[in-house]
């Protein structure tokens, strides 16, 4: 079904502008303006993400700005100077792109390249993503970011790149073989997204979780056991899944430093843990520093998206190899996005993936 365009782009739209710790307020900001290198996208979904949580909650970013990065929508305006865009391509979009030639980039660091690190989609105010808002201005460095969703896809599939080529990063930094066993710690959307990746890539999976409803998820997303995280012997139930061996890699997708040494703990010699949801800086917990060194057991992170995968994504997600439309549980209009965000950052027994809705049903534009 292709989504209707509007014939004229108002003057004014509604967004949620972050207006300090906890304070999200709907407004009516100015449409962006489009530069001749840019396009301008009308929003249909926008995925909630942990790390706007972690922004709106904690203010580590000064007010006002718009986020949402897990965006997609409908080209309205396209830049005199835009080559192979046209108004109506249904796109999803990546809000930070590398340059591919700067000395990180060179050694595949691209999260700490400096053109990576600046925002490069906005709905208004400081560029911070934009996608709670109806419309978001792309610049020009974003654009190789852009990818167009088939026709049989949803918006919202769309949406969910950003987070899927997060995940398929942190898979691509572990040095796996075909049939290793790894523990995937925390079955929210980001670990079900890594049991389904892992498992659909031939690995054993172990996961955990505390929540009953979530262990049950992890095994319908292929997890071949799936374990109380609570458990106070859960390290040993974890080697004794590998024979004693240890696991061959732990990825911790939950903010807990306990669960950490517990990886380390799990592993076999010459494994390695991977932190993925520990993104506040300055948070300091005990290593036992020869088991890195002497059990070369890696302690390792991963962050944000990796372009170079942006294809390979897009396989996954458009062909339903990996299907996210399983992920979504709720849906919220724009006007609220506050109780999105309350209920991402307090998930439920039945809640997952959190989108905002943008003018309508975006599962089915
Ligand atoms: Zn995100
Ligand atoms: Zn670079």
């Amino acid at each position: 079904m292709s989504a209707t365009i509007p014939k004229t782009i108002p003057k004014t739209m509604k967004a949620v502008v972050y207006r300090g710790v906890n304070d999200l307020q709907v407004e009516e900001v100015p449409v962006p303006r489009i530069g001749p290198s840019e396009v301008l996208v009308r929003v249909g979904a926008c995925g909630v993400c942990p790390t706007d949580i972690k922004k709106i909650h904690f203010g580590t970013q000064p007010p006002p700005r718009i986020y949402g990065h897990e965006t997609a929508g409908v080209i309205v305006r396209v830049g005199a100077r835009v080559r192979g865009w046209t108004v109506g391509d249904r796109v999803g979009l990546h809000h930070h792109v590398p340059c591919l030639d700067c000395h990180f980039c060179r050694h595949r660091a691209f999260a700490q390249c400096e053109t990576y690190k600046r925002t490069g989609i906005t709905a208004g105010f400081e560029p911070a993503g934009g996608g709670y808002a109806e419309y978001v201005r792309v610049m020009d460095f974003c654009l190789p970011g852009m990818v167009r969703i088939p026709a049989k896809n949803s918006l919202e599939e769309g949406a969910m790149l950003e987070p899927v080529n997060t995940v398929l990063k942190g898979i691509r930094s572990l040095p796996l073989l075909k049939g290793d066993t790894v523990w995937v710690a925390g079955a929210g959307p980001i670990g079900l997204l890594f049991i389904g990746m892992l498992s659909e890539s031939g690995f054993r999976v172990v996961a955990t979780d505390l929540m009953e409803s979530r262990r049950r998820l992890a095994r319908r997303w292929g997890a071949w056991r799936a374990l109380d995280g609570a458990d106070p012997n859960l390290v040993d139930a974890l080697r004794g899944l590998t024979r004693g061996r240890g696991l061959d890699a732990a990825v911790v997708c939950v903010p807990v430093d306990a669960v950490v040494a517990q990886a380390q703990a799990a592993l076999r010699g010459g494994g390695s843990t991977l932190l993925f949801a520990h993104t506040l800086r300055g948070k300091t917990a005990p290593v036992d520093l020869g088991a890195v060194c002497v059990d070369e057991k890696s302690l390792m992170g991963s962050y944000s998206s990796d372009f170079t995968l942006q294809k390979e994504v897009a396989r996954w997600v458009f062909a339903r190899r990996l299907d996210v439309r399983r992920l979504i549980t709720h849906r919220f209009p724009l006007e609220e996005t506050a109780a999105a965000v309350a209920l991402a950052a307090r998930p439920t027994e039945d809640s997952l993936k959190i989108v905002v809705e943008v003018g309508g049903r975006s599962e089915r534009l």
